[in-house]
């Protein structure tokens, strides 16, 4: 069982708070793809900070460099000033993920969350196209602050009072109409057709798989299409790999399989392996901004320069990328058999996989289960339909495993709970499940479950 929290987090902390009430305990302590609560039960970590702790918690590499910096007085805090971490950082970066990919981009380190990312991302494209629409997508997400709200589609976070959502169109996203309908179309219609009522945008943001959204992957040949739809216009293509860059996709970046050069790259989250560090990568002929014209206290935030140099470091370890497409194997085989099992949709790529369920409620449920047999997971999709998997890539198999069975037991107990509940309101319901039981793709009636 778990242990009740503090209530001081209840009396102090504003009513915004909101994973410790998904998640109710105390939790004291982490090492690679578990975390350990204060009465000290472990529980194998699906969520993995939103996509913050690809490469696990205290990731072991970064951990030694951090004690090894802060034992020598390393600098801790310089704005934007060059210190001996932020030169390391980027030269490990150039080497390891811009060069090997031919990418010449410009880095430019903004605020530390991904939200400010995204803000700096977008007044670049504004500036440097002299325009101000923006088109988003169906179910992107891509942060709170004014300009990153705006393009952000679920209305939960939106009030009319926040004003500022007119100079976005959100456009459907790859799928959005159903697999026979290519939603470039409209893009292009619409950049087009100048009685479209859109004016010509400054830029296009988008995910390639949208992780919040519910994990809506865009498929390579949509992504290259928007891609050029773009550059033969002149409009500026900003990709936000907040979520599914850093390896999440697979590659390192979520693009690399479509073969796309986006004018603006967003990264964040597992960029400073787990510390507070985002950038913007601009292609170097947009690179017009004036000296210090997107500023900020904590740009560059030099503990998370070490920590970020030192995983990057994992991407020259071949058994760590093999590694990965053996994980995303595992996961992918359970979510095949998963859906052949269960009246279920499933969706992902690399170590990012979506369980829809088709209706609100029922993944909370399940996360709420999972959690209380060790597994902390996340719930996605505007009506928390899509039970979101996002373990670290570092994970051992044998966690990844255990956390798989966790999760589909819960699964298998909230479905057959479903399943009663739908029985049981029909009449006749033992010649319901005895027909039912003929369909081997239907959900399994009760008495099948119960042997
Ligand atoms: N873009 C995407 C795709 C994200 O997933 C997120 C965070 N979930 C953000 C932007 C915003 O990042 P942050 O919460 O660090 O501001």
């Amino acid at each position: 069982m778990t242990s009740a929290p503090t209530t001081l987090v209840d009396d102090l902390e504003s009513n915004i708070r909101g994973y410790c009430r998904q998640f109710p305990v105390v939790f004291q302590s982490a090492c690679g793809s578990r975390l350990v609560d204060q009465d000290g039960r472990s529980y194998i970590d699906f969520f993995a900070g939103a996509g913050a702790l690809n490469y696990g918690h205290n990731n072991a590499n970064a951990k030694q460099a951090l004690l090894e910096y802060l034992q020598a007085d390393g600098v801790m805090h310089s704005l934007d000033m060059t210190t001996t971490s932020k030169l390391k950082f980027l030269e490990t970066f150039q080497d390891v993920i811009l060069k090997p990919r031919s990418m010449d981009y410009r880095v430019q380190f903004t605020g530390p969350t991904g939200t400010n990312a995204v803000e700096a991302a977008l007044k670049l494209a504004r500036k440097v196209t002299g325009r101000r629409h923006v088109v988003a997508f169906t179910r992107a997400y891509h942060g709170h602050t004014a300009g990153a709200l705006a393009v952000t589609a679920n209305s939960y976070y939106q009030h009319e009072s926040y004003g500022g959502r007119d100079d976005v169109s959100h456009l459907p996203f790859d799928g959005y109409l159903g697999a026979s309908v290519d939603t470039a179309d409209f893009l292009a219609r619409y950049l087009d057709d100048p009685s479209s009522g859109m004016p010509t945008p400054a830029a296009v943001i988008l995910e390639t798989i949208q992780g919040e959204g519910g994990v809506h992957v865009a498929s390579n040949a949509w992504l290259r299409r928007v891609a050029e739809i773009c550059r033969v216009r002149g409009v500026l293509l900003i990709v936000d790999e907040i979520q599914v860059g850093n390896g999440r996709s697979g590659a390192y970046f979520s693009f690399e399989s479509a073969g796309i050069k986006p004018d603006i790259i967003c990264l964040s989250k597992s960029i400073g392996a787990g510390l507070p560090l985002s950038l913007v990568l601009i292609r170097e002929e947009l690179d017009q901004w004036k000296p210090g014209e997107h500023t900020g206290t904590f740009r560059g935030n030099n503990l998370a320069f070490v920590a970020g140099e030192a995983v990057l470091h994992h991407w020259q370890d071949p058994s760590f990328v093999a590694g990965l497409e053996q994980k995303a194997a595992t996961i992918e085989s359970w979510a095949q058999r998963l859906k052949r099992e269960h009246e279920v949709i499933v969706r992902g790529r690399g170590l990012i996989w979506g369980i829809d369920f088709g209706k609100p409620g029922l993944a909370r449920e399940i996360a709420n289960d999972a959690f209380r047999h060790g597994l902390v997971i996340e719930t996605a999709g505007a009506h928390d339909e899509v039970i979101k998997l996002l373990p670290p890539l570092t994970i051992e198999e044998s966690d990844l495993v255990a956390g798989l069975r966790i999760l589909r037991n819960s699964i298998d107990q909230l479905l057959l709970g479903e399943t009663l509940i739908r029985l049981c309101a029909n009449e006749d319901w033992s010649v319901e499940a005895s027909s039912r039981a003929g369909h081997s793709h239907d959900v399994p009636s009760p008495q099948q479950q119960l042997v």
